[in-house]
């Protein structure tokens, strides 16, 4: 495990993006691509533009002038540390933290999900609850406390794989003709334990300093060996990551491809064989009801969602401001039935961003004093988001016509003198002239045509879980009783005179 204490920045003890870039690039991973062994994703074409896509977060919140909205002055340290380690204790702090997670989705424009503010706030909802995983142990307690301030304290990156992979879902894990094929403990010793079996779908994995291994699916009863939460370094001997085709490495120049070339933060499968995992990284050890309860009884994912949805609203906004400006290219902006669509949009994307905000306003305080971002906002517009994306993206398929498929080639077709008039002379508009206007309709046929555009309504639909579930999240925790009382007042109304 070659993983070093980060090198950090002078000025804010912060560390930069070199210094990540530095870390990855010393950490032989082990990560397959197109049949080959990939150990430094800073130099090979498909992961080393998003791993520079990540650095630039790094410096960003490094930036003396983003200190305050990035970081926060950790009590006990007395050091700066990313907003998202934050336990918030105000509702002005779950604001702060909204405000960094979302400065940071801009600087990808929400294209990048797993990035290192997502999987921390977990950690930091954990840190908020020790008492949940106390009842297993106080180690496990002491255990993730411990690594929460390791990672805050030194800026560390941890991406997660949670969910079993899709093999045979009729049968339990303990059940699978093969009782290793999901992620679970094997062997135990005095120092620690081994890990087994494969588990989907590490985003952002070829980049993270570490991948936490757990699971979100219910177990059951012979399921013990897979109800674990462990930290595994992400070059960890016996960790391989496989990763999905990369779209980057397509994209050979970045006029024709924008967000590709730069935002494609892969996603990986995860391959455990017989990986140690010394017991200060063990959180969660052959417990599930810890194993459920981690998800539910701490505020993990919550915050690890409120994130999320900051990234979420960034992205539609972008979306808004894409389709404003291809309206207003082709003089379609002043257009009422545009203008209605228009609307629609921009409804449907100050929900989402209204609904972010609610979560800050309605959340409470539990009996430990710790703040919990409202819950039923959080399920209901992560519920409906996998109808809301696609409503959006549908609509502004709709505003463009042909718009995204009338394009040259390639950029390669303005070098052309042979072609370049007839570009110069049909692709302009009267605001944009043809070499804007082909890169602004690149720009919206990556977001939303390409391969990386698909993923993401993919992505959009399953990173918080498929819909059913969260729909069952929402049921869980809305106010039934309330509205039940208005059913009885309404029965009990006095007879009409
Ligand atoms: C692009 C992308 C990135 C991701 N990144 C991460 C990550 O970083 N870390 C991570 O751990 N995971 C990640 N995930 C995985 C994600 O958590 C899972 O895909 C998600 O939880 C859904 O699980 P599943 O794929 O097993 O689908 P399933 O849960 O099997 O659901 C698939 C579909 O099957 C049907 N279905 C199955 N069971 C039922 C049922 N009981 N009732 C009704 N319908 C049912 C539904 O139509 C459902 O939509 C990512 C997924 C995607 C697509």
């Amino acid at each position: 495990m070659t993983i070093q204490t980060p090198v950090t920045s002078a000025a804010a003890g912060l560390r930069t993006g070199a210094a990540f870039l530095a870390d990855l690039k010393a950490s032989k991973r082990c990560i397959f691509v197109d049949g080959q062994k990939v150990s430094d994703p800073t130099s090979h074409p498909a992961f080393r533009e998003g791993a520079k896509s990540m650095a630039r977060l790094f410096d960003f919140a490094a930036a003396p002038e983003n200190l305050e909205t990035m970081t926060f002055e950790v009590e006990e340290t007395g050091k700066r540390a990313w907003r998202c380690f934050q336990i918030p204790k105000t509702h002005a702090d779950l604001k702060a933290k909204r405000i960094a997670a979302e400065k940071w989705a801009e600087q990808t424009f929400g294209l990048m999900g797993r990035t290192p503010d997502h999987v921390a706030n977990f950690f930091t909802g954990y840190a908020a609850k020790p008492s949940v995983f106390a009842k297993s142990g106080a180690r496990y307690a002491e255990n993730v406390v411990n690594f929460y301030k390791y990672i805050r304290d030194n800026h560390l990156y941890v991406s997660y794989a949670i969910v079993p992979p899709q093999i045979d879902r009729s049968k339990p894990a303990h059940k699978q003709a093969d009782p290793h094929l999901y992620a679970g403990a094997v062997k135990e010793t005095a120092e620690g334990i081994y890990v087994s079996g494969g588990q989907q779908l590490a985003t952002g994995a070829v980049y993270a300093d570490y991948i936490q291994v757990s699971c979100i699916h219910p177990l059951q009863p012979g399921d013990e060996n897979y109800a674990i939460s462990v930290a595994i370094p992400a070059d960890a001997e016996g960790l391989r990551l496989y990763s999905r085709r990369p779209f980057a490495q397509q994209a050979d120049n970045a006029e024709d491809h924008p967000l590709t070339s730069r935002f494609d933060e892969s996603d990986c499968f995860v391959v455990l064989d017989n990986v140690f995992v010394p017991w200060e990284r063990v959180f969660i050890y052959r417990d599930i009801e810890l194993c459920r309860d981690q998800w539910w009884k701490t505020p993990s994912h919550l915050y690890g969602n409120h994130q999320a949805q900051a990234r979420f609203a960034t992205k539609l906004r972008f979306l808004l401001g894409l389709a404003k400006r291809m309206n207003e290219a082709v003089g379609n902006d002043g257009v009422p039935p545009v203008q209605v669509q228009m609307g629609e949009l921009a409804a449907l994307a100050s929900i989402v961003d209204g609904m972010l905000q609610a979560q800050e306003v309605m959340a409470s305080y539990d009996e430990e004093g710790v703040l919990w971002p409202s819950k039923t906002i959080l399920y209901s517009v992560m519920a409906l988001q996998s109808e809301i994306n696609p409503r959006m993206i549908d609509i502004v398929r709709g505003l463009t016509g042909a718009a995204m498929i009338t394009l040259p080639s390639s950029v390669k077709d303005f070098e052309n003198p042979e072609s370049r008039p007839d570009l110069e002379r049909f692709f302009g508009t009267p605001v944009l002239n043809a070499r804007e206007r082909v890169a602004l309709m690149r720009l919206a046929w990556d977001f939303i045509g390409s391969e990386l555009g698909n993923r993401h309504q993919q992505y959009e639909k399953f990173y918080g879980g498929a819909s059913f579930l969260v729909k069952m999240n929402v049921f869980r925790d809305y106010d039934f009783k309330r509205a039940g009382a208005l059913v009885d007042a309404a029965l009990s109304l006095p007879p009409v005179e």
